[in-house]
């Protein structure tokens, strides 16, 4: 589903609102006059941003493969931030992925581009990574795709069981990689970037 821009009109009532709901928490007088009297206008502006930028389309080049190989690729450690579908409050980390051409690669740019493109938006982190491997097999065809996805959630360093430093791993294998004599490429994937 696409995120549409909203009018003027429609971000008005969105401010309205969350000035009503700090309102009615017994939160807007405890702000200030400053920021309190703009932040549902800076608020309204920022759920625009994260949920409108993943409306550019990814112009993922790829090439032919000129010679044989079974070198992995990896481009690992790339930061990333989202929103959780949950809470709508950021989890930040790193995700790191790895595939096994067959007859195509692509630019390396293109990886961290498909993560940026992936982590806009309310998400959840295991339906990044499936998205994630998805979209690398549709494009690369290639004999086997690995993502994972390392994520802090401040759902849960900020609130709940208040537990900061936490690290959540969601880890998706494709192709060879699921395969029961590959253990070496799992292991080889996962000592990238957790040596
Ligand atoms: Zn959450």
């Amino acid at each position: 589903m696409e995120f549409i821009k909203p009018s003027d009109d429609a971000k008005e009532i969105a401010q309205i609102h969350y000035e009503t709901m700090l309102r009615a928490l017994g939160i807007w007088d405890l702000m200030g006059e400053e920021p309190q009297k703009r932040t549902p206008t800076r608020v309204v502006e920022s759920f625009c941003e994260f949920f409108g930028n993943n409306l550019e389309p990814i112009n993922f080049t790829t090439f032919p493969m000129s010679s044989k190989t079974d070198q992995m690729v990896y481009v690992g450690d790339i930061d990333f931030a989202a929103l959780c579908a949950h809470h709508h409050l950021p989890f930040f980390g790193k995700c790191h992925v790895a595939y096994y051409p067959d007859k195509k690669v692509c630019g390396l740019s293109k990886i961290p581009r498909a993560i940026e493109h992936f982590t806009h938006g309310a998400l959840i982190q295991e339906d990044v990574a499936e998205a994630l491997a998805d979209y690398l097999e549709k494009k690369l065809d290639p004999h086997g795709v690995a993502v994972a996805i390392e994520a802090e959630h401040t759902c849960m360093s900020l609130r709940g069981v208040k537990k900061p430093g936490h690290r959540t791993v969601s880890i998706v294998y494709r192709g060879t990689f699921n395969h029961e004599k590959r253990a070496d490429d799992r292991n080889t994937f996962v000592h990238l970037w957790r040596p």
